[in-house]
Protein backbone atom coordinates (compact mmCIF):
# COMPACT_ATOMS: atom_id res chain seq x y z
CA UNK A 1 0.00 0.00 0.00
CA UNK A 2 1.15 3.39 -0.62
CA UNK A 3 0.55 5.83 2.09
CA UNK A 4 0.95 8.83 0.43
CA UNK A 5 -2.03 7.62 -1.30
CA UNK A 6 -3.79 8.13 2.25
CA UNK A 7 -2.88 11.65 2.52
CA UNK A 8 -4.63 14.97 1.15
CA UNK A 9 -2.64 15.82 -1.66
CA UNK A 10 -1.08 19.19 -1.53
CA UNK A 11 -3.34 20.19 -5.14
CA UNK A 12 -6.38 18.95 -3.22
CA UNK A 13 -6.44 21.97 -0.57
CA UNK A 14 -4.44 24.49 -2.27
CA UNK A 15 -3.15 23.56 -5.91
CA UNK A 16 -5.44 23.63 -8.78
CA UNK A 17 -8.14 25.65 -10.19
CA UNK A 18 -11.16 24.35 -7.67
CA UNK A 19 -9.45 24.70 -4.31
CA UNK A 20 -8.35 28.36 -5.49
CA UNK A 21 -11.81 29.78 -5.79
CA UNK A 22 -12.67 28.03 -2.43
CA UNK A 23 -9.51 29.60 -0.73
CA UNK A 24 -10.29 32.97 -2.19
CA UNK A 25 -10.67 35.61 0.46
CA UNK A 26 -14.19 37.14 -0.01
CA UNK A 27 -14.21 39.14 3.27
CA UNK A 28 -11.91 41.47 5.75
CA UNK A 29 -13.97 42.33 8.55
CA UNK A 30 -12.56 44.92 11.38
CA UNK A 31 -13.83 44.09 14.59
CA UNK A 32 -12.57 47.55 17.04
CA UNK A 33 -12.74 46.79 21.30
CA UNK A 34 -11.99 48.15 24.12
CA UNK A 35 -10.95 45.35 27.09
CA UNK A 36 -10.83 46.65 30.53
CA UNK A 37 -7.18 46.88 31.92
CA UNK A 38 -7.14 45.49 35.43
CA UNK A 39 -5.86 47.76 38.35
CA UNK A 40 -3.84 51.00 37.66
CA UNK A 41 -2.34 49.90 34.26
CA UNK A 42 0.54 52.98 34.43
CA UNK A 43 3.73 53.11 32.28
CA UNK A 44 5.84 56.23 32.25
CA UNK A 45 3.86 57.98 30.00
CA UNK A 46 0.35 58.80 28.99
CA UNK A 47 -1.15 58.45 32.18
CA UNK A 48 -3.28 55.59 34.06
CA UNK A 49 -4.93 53.59 30.87
CA UNK A 50 -8.47 52.22 31.82
CA UNK A 51 -8.85 50.14 28.72
CA UNK A 52 -6.73 48.50 26.04
CA UNK A 53 -7.94 49.64 22.27
CA UNK A 54 -7.68 46.41 20.48
CA UNK A 55 -8.50 46.17 16.79
CA UNK A 56 -9.06 42.41 15.55
CA UNK A 57 -9.15 41.62 12.03
CA UNK A 58 -11.27 38.35 10.39
CA UNK A 59 -10.56 37.14 7.01
CA UNK A 60 -12.96 34.90 5.24
CA UNK A 61 -12.67 32.30 2.49
CA UNK A 62 -15.24 31.65 0.02
CA UNK A 63 -15.32 28.12 1.75
CA UNK A 64 -16.32 29.60 5.00
CA UNK A 65 -12.64 29.26 7.08
CA UNK A 66 -11.76 32.78 8.98
CA UNK A 67 -8.40 33.41 9.67
CA UNK A 68 -7.90 35.71 12.69
CA UNK A 69 -5.36 38.72 13.66
CA UNK A 70 -4.94 41.44 16.40
CA UNK A 71 -3.21 45.16 16.95
CA UNK A 72 -3.72 47.42 19.35
CA UNK A 73 -3.78 51.56 19.15
CA UNK A 74 -1.33 51.71 22.13
CA UNK A 75 -0.58 55.61 21.52
CA UNK A 76 2.86 56.61 22.88
CA UNK A 77 6.37 57.65 21.26
CA UNK A 78 6.41 54.90 18.19
CA UNK A 79 2.86 54.64 17.40
CA UNK A 80 0.12 57.19 16.93
CA UNK A 81 -2.68 55.25 16.00
CA UNK A 82 -6.19 54.91 16.73
CA UNK A 83 -8.66 51.99 16.11
CA UNK A 84 -10.26 54.90 13.90
CA UNK A 85 -6.95 55.28 11.98
CA UNK A 86 -6.36 51.47 11.72
CA UNK A 87 -9.87 50.92 10.33
CA UNK A 88 -9.53 53.26 7.79
CA UNK A 89 -6.26 52.18 6.83
CA UNK A 90 -7.25 49.00 6.44
CA UNK A 91 -10.72 49.56 5.10
CA UNK A 92 -9.58 51.89 2.25
CA UNK A 93 -5.78 50.69 1.62
CA UNK A 94 -5.01 47.24 2.36
CA UNK A 95 -8.06 45.22 2.21
CA UNK A 96 -8.72 46.10 -1.31
CA UNK A 97 -4.85 44.06 -1.78
CA UNK A 98 -6.36 40.64 0.05
CA UNK A 99 -10.03 40.54 -1.43
CA UNK A 100 -10.32 37.98 -4.57
CA UNK A 101 -6.68 36.57 -4.12
CA UNK A 102 -5.83 33.09 -1.14
CA UNK A 103 -4.03 33.14 1.61
CA UNK A 104 -0.81 31.59 -0.30
CA UNK A 105 -0.46 35.07 -2.27
CA UNK A 106 1.09 36.12 1.26
CA UNK A 107 4.30 37.27 -0.17
CA UNK A 108 2.52 39.32 -3.29
CA UNK A 109 0.09 40.86 -1.02
CA UNK A 110 2.75 42.47 1.25
CA UNK A 111 4.47 43.48 -1.77
CA UNK A 112 1.08 45.42 -2.93
CA UNK A 113 0.08 46.27 0.85
CA UNK A 114 3.70 48.43 0.75
CA UNK A 115 2.99 50.29 -2.44
CA UNK A 116 -0.85 51.21 -1.36
CA UNK A 117 0.46 52.73 2.00
CA UNK A 118 4.26 52.65 3.31
CA UNK A 119 5.38 51.56 7.09
CA UNK A 120 1.61 51.61 8.75
CA UNK A 121 2.85 48.39 10.38
CA UNK A 122 0.36 49.01 12.96
CA UNK A 123 -2.79 48.14 10.49
CA UNK A 124 -0.59 45.83 8.36
CA UNK A 125 0.40 43.07 11.57
CA UNK A 126 -3.18 42.05 12.25
CA UNK A 127 -3.71 41.28 8.49
CA UNK A 128 -0.64 39.33 7.80
CA UNK A 129 -0.81 37.25 10.90
CA UNK A 130 -4.64 36.39 9.83
CA UNK A 131 -3.27 35.12 5.99
CA UNK A 132 -0.47 33.21 7.95
CA UNK A 133 -3.51 31.86 10.50
CA UNK A 134 -5.77 30.91 7.36
CA UNK A 135 -2.88 28.70 5.81
CA UNK A 136 -2.41 26.61 8.88
CA UNK A 137 -6.50 26.48 8.80
CA UNK A 138 -6.64 25.37 5.24
CA UNK A 139 -3.70 22.92 5.50
CA UNK A 140 -5.03 21.31 8.94
CA UNK A 141 -1.41 22.42 10.56
CA UNK A 142 -0.39 24.65 13.36
CA UNK A 143 1.21 27.99 12.25
CA UNK A 144 4.55 26.78 13.43
CA UNK A 145 4.65 24.03 10.72
CA UNK A 146 4.15 27.25 7.88
CA UNK A 147 7.14 28.48 9.34
CA UNK A 148 8.82 26.01 8.47
CA UNK A 149 8.77 23.61 11.40
CA UNK A 150 9.20 23.94 16.01
CA UNK A 151 11.99 24.06 17.60
CA UNK A 152 10.54 24.59 20.87
CA UNK A 153 7.37 23.44 23.03
CA UNK A 154 7.09 25.99 25.02
CA UNK A 155 8.05 29.88 25.25
CA UNK A 156 9.79 31.52 28.26
CA UNK A 157 7.64 34.62 29.24
CA UNK A 158 8.74 37.64 31.31
CA UNK A 159 6.68 40.02 33.91
CA UNK A 160 5.78 43.62 33.87
CA UNK A 161 6.21 44.95 37.07
CA UNK A 162 4.17 48.00 36.69
CA UNK A 163 4.34 51.61 38.80
CA UNK A 164 2.02 52.03 41.73
CA UNK A 165 2.16 54.58 44.23
CA UNK A 166 3.37 52.78 46.81
CA UNK A 167 6.41 50.25 47.46
CA UNK A 168 4.87 47.29 49.04
CA UNK A 169 2.22 47.67 46.05
CA UNK A 170 5.35 47.08 43.55
CA UNK A 171 6.68 44.32 45.71
CA UNK A 172 3.65 42.93 46.26
CA UNK A 173 3.36 42.50 42.62
CA UNK A 174 6.30 41.35 41.89
CA UNK A 175 5.90 38.52 44.38
CA UNK A 176 2.60 37.34 42.58
CA UNK A 177 4.92 37.30 39.35
CA UNK A 178 7.75 35.14 41.37
CA UNK A 179 5.13 32.72 43.04
CA UNK A 180 3.50 31.51 39.75
CA UNK A 181 7.26 31.03 38.29
CA UNK A 182 8.18 33.95 36.29
CA UNK A 183 12.24 34.68 36.78
CA UNK A 184 12.65 37.30 34.32
CA UNK A 185 11.05 41.11 35.50
CA UNK A 186 10.55 44.16 33.80
CA UNK A 187 10.39 46.97 35.88
CA UNK A 188 8.87 49.81 34.63
CA UNK A 189 10.70 53.48 35.34
CA UNK A 190 10.75 56.51 34.43
CA UNK A 191 8.65 58.60 35.99
CA UNK A 192 10.44 59.43 38.92
CA UNK A 193 14.33 58.88 39.80
CA UNK A 194 14.34 58.46 43.31
CA UNK A 195 11.04 56.24 43.24
CA UNK A 196 12.80 54.00 40.32
CA UNK A 197 15.83 53.64 42.36
CA UNK A 198 14.28 52.22 45.76
CA UNK A 199 12.31 50.17 43.63
CA UNK A 200 14.73 48.68 41.61
CA UNK A 201 16.74 48.78 44.95
CA UNK A 202 14.57 46.98 47.12
CA UNK A 203 13.14 44.33 44.29
CA UNK A 204 17.12 43.32 43.69
CA UNK A 205 16.83 42.68 47.83
CA UNK A 206 13.64 40.77 47.96
CA UNK A 207 14.27 38.70 44.62
CA UNK A 208 18.13 37.86 44.68
CA UNK A 209 17.83 35.55 41.59
CA UNK A 210 15.64 36.96 39.47
CA UNK A 211 16.82 38.54 36.50
CA UNK A 212 15.73 42.57 36.32
CA UNK A 213 15.08 44.56 33.83
CA UNK A 214 14.37 48.40 33.82
CA UNK A 215 12.33 50.14 30.62
CA UNK A 216 11.61 53.87 30.86
CA UNK A 217 9.39 53.75 27.66
CA UNK A 218 11.90 56.39 26.06
CA UNK A 219 10.79 58.57 28.92
CA UNK A 220 14.48 60.49 30.12
CA UNK A 221 16.53 62.66 29.11
CA UNK A 222 20.20 61.40 28.38
CA UNK A 223 21.75 63.15 31.80
CA UNK A 224 18.87 61.80 33.66
CA UNK A 225 19.18 58.10 32.74
CA UNK A 226 23.15 58.09 32.87
CA UNK A 227 22.14 59.10 36.36
CA UNK A 228 19.48 56.51 37.08
CA UNK A 229 21.49 53.90 35.32
CA UNK A 230 24.57 54.59 37.52
CA UNK A 231 23.06 54.41 40.58
CA UNK A 232 20.83 51.24 39.64
CA UNK A 233 24.03 49.65 37.91
CA UNK A 234 25.15 47.85 41.46
CA UNK A 235 21.98 45.50 41.52
CA UNK A 236 22.84 43.33 38.42
CA UNK A 237 20.38 45.05 36.12
CA UNK A 238 20.40 42.82 32.89
CA UNK A 239 19.19 45.39 30.40
CA UNK A 240 18.15 48.64 30.63
CA UNK A 241 15.22 49.28 27.44
CA UNK A 242 14.52 52.13 25.60
CA UNK A 243 15.73 54.92 28.43
CA UNK A 244 15.50 57.81 26.23
CA UNK A 245 13.73 59.22 23.02
CA UNK A 246 13.61 57.00 19.59
CA UNK A 247 15.31 59.20 17.53
CA UNK A 248 18.51 60.23 19.79
CA UNK A 249 20.52 56.45 19.11
CA UNK A 250 23.86 58.93 19.42
CA UNK A 251 22.50 59.21 22.84
CA UNK A 252 22.21 55.53 23.20
CA UNK A 253 25.42 54.46 21.83
CA UNK A 254 26.84 57.15 24.87
CA UNK A 255 24.88 55.43 27.24
CA UNK A 256 25.86 51.96 26.54
CA UNK A 257 29.56 53.16 26.92
CA UNK A 258 29.19 55.11 29.94
CA UNK A 259 27.38 51.77 32.21
CA UNK A 260 28.13 47.93 32.22
CA UNK A 261 23.96 47.71 31.41
CA UNK A 262 23.21 46.70 27.77
CA UNK A 263 20.59 48.64 26.01
CA UNK A 264 17.79 47.24 24.85
CA UNK A 265 15.90 49.06 21.71
CA UNK A 266 12.02 49.01 21.73
CA UNK A 267 10.21 52.12 20.81
CA UNK A 268 13.41 52.92 18.04
CA UNK A 269 12.75 49.83 16.24
CA UNK A 270 9.77 49.40 13.71
CA UNK A 271 11.18 48.68 10.52
CA UNK A 272 14.25 46.48 9.14
CA UNK A 273 16.22 50.24 8.49
CA UNK A 274 15.66 51.45 11.52
CA UNK A 275 17.13 48.19 13.15
CA UNK A 276 19.91 48.34 10.84
CA UNK A 277 20.78 51.75 11.85
CA UNK A 278 20.37 50.96 15.56
CA UNK A 279 23.06 47.83 14.78
CA UNK A 280 25.21 50.41 13.02
CA UNK A 281 25.65 52.83 15.53
CA UNK A 282 26.12 50.40 18.22
CA UNK A 283 23.01 52.23 20.46
CA UNK A 284 21.46 48.72 21.65
CA UNK A 285 22.81 45.00 22.06
CA UNK A 286 18.95 44.03 22.48
CA UNK A 287 16.00 44.66 20.64
CA UNK A 288 12.06 43.71 21.72
CA UNK A 289 9.53 43.23 18.84
CA UNK A 290 6.05 43.30 18.83
CA UNK A 291 3.34 41.84 16.74
CA UNK A 292 1.39 45.07 16.19
CA UNK A 293 4.65 47.68 16.21
CA UNK A 294 6.42 45.71 14.12
CA UNK A 295 4.05 44.24 11.68
CA UNK A 296 3.46 40.73 12.91
CA UNK A 297 4.47 37.39 12.22
CA UNK A 298 6.16 37.90 8.59
CA UNK A 299 8.08 41.69 9.75
CA UNK A 300 9.23 39.80 13.16
CA UNK A 301 10.96 37.56 12.04
CA UNK A 302 13.00 39.13 9.87
CA UNK A 303 14.03 41.91 12.81
CA UNK A 304 15.13 38.15 14.62
CA UNK A 305 17.02 37.50 11.38
CA UNK A 306 19.01 40.41 11.25
CA UNK A 307 19.80 41.01 14.86
CA UNK A 308 20.55 37.51 15.09
CA UNK A 309 23.07 38.15 12.61
CA UNK A 310 24.34 41.39 14.89
CA UNK A 311 24.74 38.81 18.24
CA UNK A 312 21.92 41.00 19.43
CA UNK A 313 19.64 39.73 22.46
CA UNK A 314 15.86 38.71 21.42
CA UNK A 315 13.21 39.55 23.88
CA UNK A 316 9.81 38.76 22.36
CA UNK A 317 7.23 41.03 23.26
CA UNK A 318 4.25 42.50 23.07
CA UNK A 319 1.86 45.70 23.85
CA UNK A 320 -0.58 44.01 26.19
CA UNK A 321 -2.74 41.83 24.00
CA UNK A 322 -5.44 39.15 24.22
CA UNK A 323 -4.33 35.53 23.63
CA UNK A 324 -4.46 36.10 19.81
CA UNK A 325 -1.44 38.44 19.53
CA UNK A 326 0.13 36.22 22.32
CA UNK A 327 0.03 32.97 20.36
CA UNK A 328 1.70 35.00 16.87
CA UNK A 329 4.44 35.43 19.10
CA UNK A 330 4.31 32.01 20.52
CA UNK A 331 3.95 30.64 17.15
CA UNK A 332 7.00 32.69 15.70
CA UNK A 333 9.20 31.27 18.82
CA UNK A 334 8.26 28.02 18.08
CA UNK A 335 9.66 27.95 14.76
CA UNK A 336 13.16 29.73 15.66
CA UNK A 337 16.26 28.37 16.46
CA UNK A 338 18.72 30.48 18.09
CA UNK A 339 18.58 31.84 21.73
CA UNK A 340 15.41 33.81 22.96
CA UNK A 341 15.11 35.49 26.01
CA UNK A 342 11.89 35.29 28.48
CA UNK A 343 10.01 38.38 26.77
CA UNK A 344 6.92 40.13 28.00
CA UNK A 345 4.76 38.91 24.91
CA UNK A 346 1.69 37.51 27.07
CA UNK A 347 1.99 40.68 29.59
CA UNK A 348 -1.69 41.06 28.87
CA UNK A 349 -3.37 37.46 29.08
CA UNK A 350 -0.48 37.21 32.26
CA UNK A 351 -2.43 39.84 34.35
CA UNK A 352 -3.48 42.88 33.00
CA UNK A 353 -6.49 42.15 30.92
CA UNK A 354 -9.87 41.76 32.27
CA UNK A 355 -11.31 39.42 29.62
CA UNK A 356 -9.62 37.03 27.03
CA UNK A 357 -11.19 37.02 23.16
CA UNK A 358 -10.96 33.11 22.28
CA UNK A 359 -12.66 30.42 24.19
CA UNK A 360 -9.95 28.62 25.38
CA UNK A 361 -6.87 31.13 26.49
CA UNK A 362 -3.07 30.35 26.04
CA UNK A 363 -2.35 28.61 29.60
CA UNK A 364 0.88 29.16 31.50
CA UNK A 365 3.22 26.62 32.86
CA UNK A 366 5.14 28.85 35.12
CA UNK A 367 6.63 30.91 33.07
CA UNK A 368 6.26 28.96 30.19
CA UNK A 369 3.51 29.47 27.28
CA UNK A 370 2.97 25.89 25.63
CA UNK A 371 2.80 26.62 21.60
CA UNK A 372 -0.97 26.21 20.47
CA UNK A 373 -1.10 22.91 18.54
CA UNK A 374 -4.61 23.50 16.65
CA UNK A 375 -4.48 24.41 13.08
CA UNK A 376 -3.42 28.00 12.83
CA UNK A 377 -2.71 30.24 15.67
CA UNK A 378 -5.10 27.21 17.24
CA UNK A 379 -7.19 30.10 18.56
CA UNK A 380 -11.09 30.20 18.39
CA UNK A 381 -12.92 33.59 18.93
CA UNK A 382 -15.11 33.58 21.53
CA UNK A 383 -18.41 35.70 20.33
CA UNK A 384 -20.27 36.48 23.11
CA UNK A 385 -16.89 38.21 24.38
CA UNK A 386 -16.33 40.04 21.27
CA UNK A 387 -19.82 40.86 20.87
CA UNK A 388 -19.68 42.69 24.68
CA UNK A 389 -16.88 44.48 24.03
CA UNK A 390 -17.55 45.76 20.79
CA UNK A 391 -17.44 49.41 20.04
CA UNK A 392 -18.75 49.55 16.76
CA UNK A 393 -22.11 48.90 17.27
MG1 LIG B 1 9.31 48.58 26.03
Amino acid sequence: MNIAEDRPRAAELVGNAATEARNRIVAVETIPLHIPLRGAFKISVGGVRPFLEVLLVRIRTADGLEGIGETQAWRRLGSVETLASLTEAIKTHLAPRILGRTPFDLPAIVRDMNIALDRSLYAKAPLLDALYDLQGKILGVPLYQILGGKARDKVGASAVVLMKDKLDDTLEGAQAFWDRGFRAFTVKIGENAANDHVNVREIRRRFPDVLIRVDANASMSFDGALALLKKIEPYDIESAEQMIAPWDLDGMAELSRRVTIQMMADECVATEQELLEVIKRRAATGIQTKISKNGGIWYCRKLWTIAAAADMRIYPGNHPTTSIGAAAVAHLAASWPGDLADGPFAMGISGNLEHDVVTEPLRFDGRLVPVPTGPGLGMTVDESAVSAMRVDR
